[in-house]
């Protein structure tokens, strides 16, 4: 018998009360496909160093406050935080300043799953007891006090001038909602026949370009209330080469062909109608350069010192690049750790096991062209509070 998607979570449930990535430690968890983005994220790591040399070091008195948003859960966090405070006490130290206490917030959308994260923490260093030689070669250690902070970045999540540094990778390019004319039969924005804008018209991919503007001119005026006098962010997202926005780059591969596809099977092989896909839209947008720029500027809150658009790779790790079965696992796992979420709440998790499966089977069919054009470009922004 069919699958019928009778176990779908609430259809019109808000974004923000939805979203997240795929949580545990299984084949298709975040937590098991996010080595591309540990990747991509060293190989920025210089310019992270030199946003971390901007920051103004506190007094001894008050805690340094480092916050990651959009932190997912896995180890990739774990990693930037811990090389974020150990580059800070190394300045202290050349400074001679004393050195403060660092307090480091996770912060997500409320259905993340904090629980794996938590657990991943490696246990907190004996901050009174040991010097601070002890600290920093304690390894499996951690050396600042840790909380979970649930919200949207889009609005406040922090006391005002409370924090020092603001980190945020690979999270910026998900919107806050999918624009309501994208999902209005009657508008000239509806997005009828695809789940993205990759390749949509042109009212569709504006409405998700206005959508992005009003989310990232949100989120600075949130952080520039949260921060403190001489603070620092430093922003990865996804971002095109492309001046057109109907080309979403690496985005556009990864959720405009096989995902694309594999949608339009379900229709035809008729597991769902075409209204129930033209109803899903992913809510991602790959900004370019200057729009990102140019709302920056306008919101006027913060001074640009380094804004970039960077080459990051693919997304995709496969160990065998020869063996085509391996590929489409991995694009089907990457699709997955992102947007399965999403996908089960939209169809159920049986039928998303049947979309998923045909991702998968066709990506395993285009192998060697999905290994060579999945690239990603990132947004790379360094920017300060004075
Ligand atoms: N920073 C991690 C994870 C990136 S995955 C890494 O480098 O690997 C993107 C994360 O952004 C997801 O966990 C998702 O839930 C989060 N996110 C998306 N929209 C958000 C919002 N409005 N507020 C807070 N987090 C959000």
């Amino acid at each position: 018998m069919a699958p019928k998607g009778d176990n779908v979570v609430v259809p019109n449930m808000k974004l923000e009360n939805l979203l997240s990535m795929k949580g545990g430690k299984g084949a298709s968890s975040y937590a098991n496909n996010s080595q591309a983005q540990a990747r991509h994220a060293r190989s920025m790591f210089h310019l992270l160093k030199e946003t971390l040399d901007g920051v103004q070091l506190s007094s001894p008195e008050e805690p340094f406050v480092v916050v990651d948003l959009g932190c997912s859960s896995g180890t990739n966090t774990i990693f930037m935080v811990d090389a974020i405070i150990k580059h800070m006490t190394k300045r202290y130290e050349v400074s001679g300043h004393e050195q403060p206490e660092f307090s480091a917030f996770f912060s997500d959308l409320p259905s993340n799953d904090f629980n794996t994260l938590f657990q991943l923490l490696p246990p907190l260093t004996n901050i009174d007891g040991g010097s601070m030689e002890e600290c920093l070669a304690a390894d499996n250690h951690r050396s600042y006090f840790a909380a979970g902070v649930p919200g949207s970045f889009y609005r406040r999540l922090f006391p005002a001038r409370s924090i020092n540094l603001f980190h945020s990778a690979f999270s910026l390019h998900w919107l806050s909602q999918v624009p309501e004319s994208v999902l209005d039969k009657t508008s000239a924005a509806y997005n009828e026949g695809r789940v993205f804008i990759h390749g949509a018209n042109e009212k569709t991919t504006n409405a998700y370009k206005k959508q992005f503007k009003s989310d990232l001119s949100s989120f600075l005026r949130s952080r520039s209330k949260e921060m403190k006098k001489g603070g620092s962010m430093f922003l990865v997202c996804l971002g095109r080469t492309s001046q057109d926005p109907t080309d979403q780059g690496g985005a556009g591969l990864l959720f405009g062909t096989h995902f694309q596809d594999a949608w339009d099977d379900l229709v035809q092989e008729g597991f769902i109608s075409r209204e129930k896909r033209d109803s899903f839209n992913i809510p991602v947008y790959a900004s370019s350069l200057q729009d990102f720029r140019q709302v920056i500027e306008a919101e006027g809150s913060f001074g640009i010192n380094k804004l970039e658009l960077f080459k990051g790779g693919s997304p995709l790790v496969v160990n065998q690049p020869d063996d085509a079965a391996e590929v489409g696992r991995a694009l089907a796992n990457s699709c997955r750790s992102v947007a399965g979420v999403l996908v089960d709440a939209h169809i159920g998790d049986q039928l998303s096991e049947e979309l998923f499966l045909r991702v998968e089977r066709r990506a395993a069919n285009h192998a060697k062209e999905t290994l060579e054009q999945l690239q990603f470009f990132h947004i790379v922004a360094s920017l300060s509070f004075t």
